[in-house]
């Protein structure tokens, strides 16, 4: 594992790659009584030439260094930390699967470890970096689709909030609803925001609609970055691949609850999918709402855009032919 020690009064001490470890915390942490905590995910994968690359490291930093300005932590640098995280992956090199879809997860962290109960900015942190082998998503030939609850009652965040960063607090309260759906016979939990039940993210995916629109044309539709909603290396990269094709129109921009049902209605629904570094894509099949349970036809589709945009990412990834296309390293 790596990790790096900061002090107000002594700065960024030196990395650190030592064994896989327990950590020693005072009691009064700041981490453990407030929340000052971040993390991120991303993954390392072993090329088909038997070369590892991290995907798009940068878009993780970005988004970890954003996190740790709200959290009130150190700021750090981060080519110097892609740097430490390359060193740690090199280390750890036969952790790294010898599969095309399998790879290692890498969990950077950030916890405040304050040794006082007042609540302020942490002067005392710690950064640091875990990882391990995580095999593929899905079994072998299966893009099983996924049920959701959509239940207004329950929020995930919420604008002038920290929806889009990465923190711990944003997860842990969601563990809740998670089991509720569960108890609903539901796999995942659609979040929806407001009074007109704005669709948001999924579990913790992003949500894609690939649909027909009122006027006929075909849409790849997510809603934007305006603040509740993680912003997704995952997101990112199909809405990239999405516009340079331009086979459809690409569109971010909130959708509400009731244009999803009124497009399921008319029929005007292709596929529907969540985002993320666990996944990929993650074909969604129904959505449990108000007590009605409604099939989305994601898998009668094809589903041939979730198709197309897995192997194209996991192509990117592993194919020594695609893998300058991000300029991974
Ligand atoms: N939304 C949430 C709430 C998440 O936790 C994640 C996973 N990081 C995502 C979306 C997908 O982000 P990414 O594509 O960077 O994994």
């Amino acid at each position: 594992m790596l990790t790096i020690s900061w002090s107000a009064a002594g700065g960024w001490e030196a990395p650190q790659i030592k064994p896989f470890q327990n950590l020693s915390l005072h009691p009064a942490s700041s981490a453990l009584h407030y929340s000052i905590e971040l993390f991120e995910g991303m993954k390392a994968f072993r090329g088909v030439d038997n070369r590892i690359r991290l995907f798009r490291p940068m878009l993780n930093m970005e988004r970890m260094y954003r996190s740790t300005e709200r959290s009130c932590l150190p700021l750090f640098d981060k080519d110097e930390l892609i740097k430490c995280i390359n060193k740690l992956v090199e280390i750890d090199q036969e952790w790294v699967p010898y599969s095309t879809d399998a790879s290692l997860y890498i969990r950077p962290t950030f916890i405040g470890t304050e040794p006082s109960l007042g609540v302020s900015r942490a002067g005392h942190a710690l950064l640091f970096v875990i990882v391990g082998p995580v095999g593929p998503y899905f079994a072998t030939g299966g893009f099983s689709p996924v049920s959701l609850l959509a239940d207004p009652r329950y929020v995930r965040a919420w604008r002038g909030g920290v929806g889009e960063y990465k923190m711990g607090g944003n997860y842990g309260p969601t563990i809740a609803v998670q089991s509720e759906a569960a108890r609903q016979k539901c796999q995942q939990v659609l979040w929806l925001y407001g009074e007109n039940e704005e669709i948001t993210e999924v579990g913790t995916m992003n949500l894609f609609i690939y649909w027909t629109t009122e006027k006929g044309e075909k849409e790849l539709v997510t809603p934007p970055l305006d603040g509740i909603i993680l912003p997704g290396v995952t997101r990112q990269s199909l809405l990239d691949l999405a516009r340079e094709w331009g086979d459809f129109k690409v569109t971010e921009r909130r959708v509400l609850m009731k244009e999803l049902i009124d497009a399921l209605d008319d029929g005007r629904i292709l596929e529907v999918f969540g985002s993320g570094t666990a996944c990929v894509v993650c074909p969604v099949g129904s959505l449990l709402y108000r007590g009605q349970t409604y099939q989305i036809p994601t898998m009668k589709n094809g589903p041939d855009l979730a198709k197309r945009f897995h192997k194209e990412l996991t192509d990117i990834q592993v194919q020594t032919s695609a893998c300058n296309h991000f300029n991974v390293n």
